[in-house]
This record gives structure tokens, C-alpha cells and sequence, in this order.
């Protein structure tokens, strides 16, 4: 018997807690986690031809222009057999939307939901680990030894894009291009609501419950 394919998307704005829930979301569903953001920095860190034009607009908090995106997505989407994806931080315009119909059918989207004011809390405390890429949170999530990563030992260190000026620009840039994707999707009858604020625990939880409604 064919596994059925699984193809979700993680919607929310900065700072909502997409690259938590996906972390716990892949391992469990057995999917292939796509990242825009993290495969974007990659591509920063590594100076490469798409990283150098990625950097100008990633640094005052604007999105990369939707080609760029949807090309590198598509790339990785062809060149891989997957049972399914999980999107994180795309599709984040119509564009990207209307691009992804054309390459993949999806399952749900499912769109978490956090106020402006906890985005900025959350955003203002985030540590990301320089070398494995965990996120940590010196208010709620805290590592055991300051400035030293859990998992691998390594640095962690401030986004540049967490500076507050980016975190408030990034948020303007979300209810601008990416917010009309709740309409959007809603439209479909691909929306899964769920609320953002709580523990990690609690938010997986409800999206685990809102999978679950459609089998
Ligand atoms: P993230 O890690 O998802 O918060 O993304 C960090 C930055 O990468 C964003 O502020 C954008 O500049 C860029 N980025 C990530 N995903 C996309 C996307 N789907 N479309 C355009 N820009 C993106």
C-alpha cells in the first residue's frame, strides 16, 4: 500500500513559533522540512550569488523578491521523493502561493496565531545556536550554561535580524504580504487556526488536534 503523501504549510509571523512546532512536527510525521529562512541564512553564511542578494533585503527585514524563493524551492521540491513537506516561512506572498499550487498539492496550512506584543517579546530574547541552528529563548527557554548551546556545545549568538528596529519592520512586512494568505488558504478550505501563545507543549498540542479533525 502507498503511504499517503503529506504536504503542510506552517503560516504565522515572526517570532509565532514556526521552527519550534516544525522541529517536533517533522520528527513525528516522518516529513522533509523546508525552511526558507534557515536555507536563505545558509546561503548568507556560505556568500553565495543568491545569499549576496538575499543579505540586503534579509537585513532591514524585507522579503527576497518571490522569484528567488520560488526558484529555490521548486529546486529542492524536484530534486527530492519525499513523504511529504512541511513549509516553513513559505509560501509568505500570494505569489509564492500561487507558485507552490503549481508544484505540489497540499493537506493544511496551518496558521499560528501571536499578538504584535508577544512577537516583539519573544523576538528580543531569542539565542540561535551559530553552529546546529537551535533556537533558544532567554526568558522561556533558557540554555543550562549562559551563551553555550544544549544540543552541540556551540556559540549562541543574536539574529541580526532580532535587533527591535527588524523585529518591527519584519512584523509590517508579515500583515502587508503575508497576512492575505490567512484569507487565502481560508478561501480553500486548507486554514487550520491555532492559537500561538503558551508553552511549545501546549501550541503542538493544538495543532496536533487540529490535524487530527481531517483524519
Ligand atoms: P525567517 O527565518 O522565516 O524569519 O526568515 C528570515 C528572513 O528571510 C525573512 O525576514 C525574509 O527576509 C527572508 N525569507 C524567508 N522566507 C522567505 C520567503 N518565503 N519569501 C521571501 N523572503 C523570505
Amino acid at each position: 500500500m502507498m503511504v499517503k503523501e503529506l504536504n503542510l504549510v506552517l503560516l504565522g509571523g515572526p517570532g509565532a513559533g514556526k521552527g519550534t512546532q516544525a522541529s517536533r512536527l517533522v520528527s513525528e510525521k516522518d516529513l522533509e522540512h523546508l525552511a526558507t529562512g534557515d536555507i536563505l541564512r545558509d546561503e548568507v553564511s556560505r556568500n553565495t550569488r543568491l545569499g549576496k542578494r538575499a543579505k540586503e533585503y534579509m537585513d532591514k527585514g524585507e522579503l527576497v523578491p518571490d522569484e528567488l524563493v520560488i526558484d529555490m524551492v521548486r529546486k529542492r521540491v524536484e530534486n527530492k521523493s519525499s513523504s511529504g513537506y512541511l513549509f516553513d516561512g513559505f509560501p509568505r506572498t500570494v505569489e509564492q502561493a500561487e507558485a507552490l499550487e503549481g508544484i505540489l498539492e497540499l493537506d493544511a496550512v496551518i496558521y499560528i496565531d501571536v499578538s504584535r506584543e508577544e512577537v516583539v517579546r519573544r523576538l528580543s530574547a531569542r539565542r540561535v545556536c551559530s553552529d546546529c541552528g537551535t533556537n533558544f529563548n532567554l526568558k522561556f527557554d533558557p540554555p543550562s550554561e549562559e551563551g553555550v548551546c544544549d544540543k552541540c556545545g556551540g556559540g549562541l549568538v543574536q539574529r541580526d535580524d532580532d535587533q527591535p528596529q527588524v523585529i518591527e519592520d519584519r512584523y509590517d512586512t508579515f500583515l502587508k504580504k503575508t497576512a492575505p494568505l490567512i484569507d487565502y488558504y481560508r478561501e480553500r478550505g486548507l486554514l487550520k487556526e491555532v492559537d500561538g501563545e503558551g508553552t511549545p507543549g501546549q501550541v503542538y498540542q493544538r495543532v496536533v488536534d487540529k490535524l487530527g479533525e481531517n483524519g
